[in-house]
């Protein structure tokens, strides 16, 4: 398989498997966040379960993040090389309400967060809505 892919993994700790090498490609040719059903449906003989165990590691492993933007199913991205997925790497998000896809807007980071006295944070989803260039056109 691609070096590059086992460079990406590996920069992680994360060993490269055949499952592992796929999901990955999956997640790095589709340039948005897709949900397990939409990763599911890109592999034949895959069980769910398998697909979503390597989900895990991935997020554990800060490789992607995940994304809960609302419509009931949550989608995971890819994570840039240096992100750790703490609130000061976090990005905002775009859900188009017309197809229904959701992208990562990485030039876009989440406000800085001043919690009140005694608050500890633990994760956060920032969803913008509107309509994506494609549905536009
Ligand atoms: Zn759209
Ligand atoms: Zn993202």
């Amino acid at each position: 398989m691609n070096q590059k892919i086992d460079n990406r993994l590996e920069l992680r700790n994360i060993r490269p498997t055949a499952m592992r090498q796929l999901v990955y490609d999956v997640l790095d040719k589709n340039k948005k966040a897709l949900s397990l059903y939409e990763i599911e449906q890109q592999f034949e003989d895959v069980d769910r379960s398998t697909i979503f165990r390597t989900l895990k590691t991935f997020q554990d492993n800060y490789l992607i993040h995940s994304i809960d933007d609302g419509t009931g199913a949550v989608k995971y991205a890819l994570c840039d090389e240096e992100c750790t997925c703490q609130p000061d790497d976090l990005h905002i998000h775009f859900l188009c309400t017309k197809c229904g896809q959701t992208n990562c807007l990485k030039n876009m980071p989440v406000p800085k967060m001043d919690l009140p006295q005694g608050f500890s944070f633990e994760s956060a989803n920032f969803v913008i809505k509107g309509i994506c260039s494609i549905c536009r056109k």
